[in-house]
């Protein structure tokens, strides 16, 4: 029997309206959220991310503080713009849109963003109170799929969770939010990448399957058991010259096979991609109840 689709756009689309009550909430206490973007370059993928951004800033009531720099912008001039946002009360999250330009240093930058204003999750600060089971900033894809599942009614204590994939802003801090103590995590994780020596033997066993390796094809239904939930984080362009634009999108997933056997599975699109801006938004207007001293609901 096929399994159920879990509609990403629905769940964030659920989390969306929860978070543009709670801005007008805030904003009868003259409380207004504020999101700082920085695009450096043409980029045509990181243009079009950066657009539905803004466009989610607004539809939910965030100030957002747009900033467009041609490719040839140099190093000190976006530390400066990074530290007047850091120096902005207006600002609660900064989010800089990678990869940037060639020439220009990713991790100074990142490490120059104020830890209480990293929305992206990304600076070491956060990633290691995270890691140790503080409060943190949580990164927005990690979070988003454990949204994802938790919003689908499925365990995660006590799951065994195989994920495919250890890169920094998907695999490790999945691994990690997962094995914490708490009610996003407790579940046993196994982290495989590509010197893993059998991947299937590791899938095969999974309750949970996270697949984000970027590669089609890498989970295919003799890899999977039955009743399997399957969140596929993976976007890759393969040809279609039945399309307009020559490709289509699809996951790390054979979804159309392993949805037979699946209980739950994300489509690509429509999966964990709507969840991710969802989350920055989240982040963005915890950042603004903390600045303003107002007790977290986590
Ligand atoms: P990445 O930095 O390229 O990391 C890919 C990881 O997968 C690496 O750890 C790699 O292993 C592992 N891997 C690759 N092929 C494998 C295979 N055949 N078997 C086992 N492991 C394999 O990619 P990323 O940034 O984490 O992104 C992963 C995918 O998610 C991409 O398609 C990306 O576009 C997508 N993504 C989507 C969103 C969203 O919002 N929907 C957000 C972020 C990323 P090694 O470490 O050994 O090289």
């Amino acid at each position: 029997m096929a399994g159920q689709i879990i509609d990403g756009k629905q769940v964030a689309a659920d989390m969306r309206a929860e978070l543009k009550e709670e801005v007008a909430k805030l904003k009868e206490q003259g409380i207004v959220p504020g999101l700082g973007v920085i695009l450096v370059g043409e980029d045509p993928a990181s243009k079009s991310y950066v657009t539905a951004k803004e466009r989610a800033c607004e539809e939910l009531g965030i100030y957002s503080d747009d900033n467009r720099l041609p490719a040839d912008t140099a190093q000190e001039d976006l530390i400066a713009l990074v530290n007047r946002m850091n120096n902005d009360p207006k600002i609660n999250g900064i989010l800089v849109q990678l990869p940037l330009p060639k020439g220009l240093n990713e991790s100074e930058v990142l490490l120059a963003i104020d830890p209480d204003k990293d929305v992206d999750g990304f600076h070491p600060m956060n990633v290691g109170k995270m890691m140790v089971g503080e409060k943190a900033f949580l990164p927005c894809t990690p979070h988003g799929v454990i949204q994802l599942l938790l919003r689908s009614g499925v365990s995660i204590k006590g799951a065994n969770v195989v994920i495919v994939g250890r890169s920094n802003i998907v695999g490790k801090p999945l691994a990690n939010m997962l094995i914490q103590k708490n009610d996003k995590g407790n579940a046993t994780v196994t982290v495989c990448h590509t010197r893993t020596k059998d991947l299937a033997h590791h899938t095969k066993q999974a309750d949970i399957i996270i697949a984000a390796a970027g590669r089609p094809n890498t989970v295919t239904t003799d890899m999977v058991k039955d009743g399997v939930v399957v969140i596929d984080v993976g976007v890759n362009r393969v040809e279609d010259a039945t399309k307009k634009r020559g490709y289509r999108l699809v996951g790390d997933v054979d979804f159309e096979q392993v949805k037979e056997k699946a209980s739950l599975i994300t489509p690509v699109p429509g999966g964990v991609g709507p969840m991710t801006i969802t989350m920055l938004l989240y982040n963005t207007v915890e950042s603004a109840k903390r600045a303003a001293g107002l007790v977290s609901d986590e």
